[in-house]
């Protein structure tokens, strides 16, 4: 079978391989792949950021946003049968160590993920753990179901802390989740949305999704134009997902006292932090890593499967499995929201 795979350390090297077909071991489920995304955890690999470098072995199949078909069953796995549409939480977790045995499973000891620390998705076929699966009425279009997993740290995102109903919300940084965070805080009855991002085809996407203003943090002083289109209060709650320091900074000043402050996408290197303003302004600062395993996916898909959240506009592009390093590329030059990926 055909494998998008990282086959060598620095940045880029992605490159399709050929595998043996992977056989399903005790608990093990395998999947006929129908579609599979491009996720920032991806780019991050395509730039061998130090952090994926030191969990990962060359060469390794890539992919971890994923939905496909289930064709073979390992030995010992009950309640998942073969023809079940599924997608995969991508943390694998123990089950057995502290975090896991407190209902912290997503902050397992212990986490692999497909595409990392086993072959992953952007491949015909692969093999997982069936305790990751999730199953999706057969009705649930392949390219959405793909989007599930990076639509729950979105839910996640909005459903921590104060949550988002009733409450004037920051979204900032719009990429995929980001975009995905505001349809969530929309369909989960925020009062306000307001995004920020440089990218225009963010920004005019994160407007067809819901958000009632979409501010380019370059062009204006972002706390101050929040300040206006809130009567000089802030925001509730403001999610940063930039992951860049300005844009940190930018998000912790536009919350009002009080409020909260998310964090999903963390700078890359350590920063500097007044932390006097912090016990002045007193925001409550949240970190959201993935997802809840498994209430934010019972939370999650209901917006899906309803139609209350329309994931298509975060869906830029669908390419052949055999040139998903375009996919990459086109990321790179900022022409792409989420690729998604297609086996033929
Ligand atoms: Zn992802
Ligand atoms: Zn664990």
């Amino acid at each position: 079978m055909k494998g998008l795979s990282k086959v060598s350390v620095g940045e880029g090297g992605i490159a399709l391989t050929q595998h043996a077909v992977p056989e399903a071991g005790p608990g093990e489920i395998r999947l006929k792949v129908a579609a599979a995304g491009i996720c920032g955890t991806d780019m991050q690999i395509y730039h061998w950021a130090p952090r994926m470098a030191r969990k990962m072995q060359l060469p390794r199949i890539l992919g971890h946003e994923v939905s496909g078909v289930i064709d073979q069953l390992g030995t010992g796995v009950d309640g998942l049968s073969i023809g079940d549409h599924v997608s995969l939480e991508s943390h694998i977790y123990c089950g057995t160590c502290y975090p896991c045995m407190r209902d912290r499973a997503h902050l397992c000891e212990k986490t692999g993920y497909p595409g990392i620390t086993i072959n992953g998705a952007f491949a015909d076929y692969v093999v997982v753990p069936a305790n990751i699966a999730w199953p999706n009425p057969k009705e649930l279009p392949h390219e959405i179901a793909a989007m599930l997993e990076p639509f729950g740290i979105a839910v996640h995102a909005c459903m921590e802390g104060s949550g988002v109903a009733g409450q004037r919300i920051l979204i900032n940084g719009c990429g995929p989740i980001g975009l995905m965070a505001v349809a969530a805080a929309r369909a989960l009855g925020a009062e306000q949305v307001i995004a920020s991002d440089p990218n225009p085809l963010r920004r005019t996407t994160a407007e067809q999704m819901g958000a009632d203003y979409g501010f380019d943090p370059t062009a204006v002083e972002l706390p101050a134009a929040i300040g206006e289109v809130t009567n000089g209060n802030g925001v509730d709650a403001a999610i940063e997902f930039s992951g860049q320091p300005q844009g940190f900074l930018n998000a912790m000043a536009s919350v009002t006292k009080g409020g909260d402050f998310r964090l999903v996408g963390a700078p890359a290197h350590p920063m500097e932090l007044d932390l006097t303003q912090w016990l002045l302004r007193c925001p409550r600062i949240i970190n959201i890593h993935g997802r809840r395993i498994w209430k934010t996916w019972e939370q999650a898909t209901p917006l899906i499967y309803q139609g209350r959240v329309d994931l298509r506009p975060v869906m830029s592009h669908q390419l052949p499995l055999s040139e998903g390093a375009r996919g990459f590329e086109l990321i790179i030059q900022g022409a792409a929201l989420k690729p998604i990926l297609l086996p033929q």
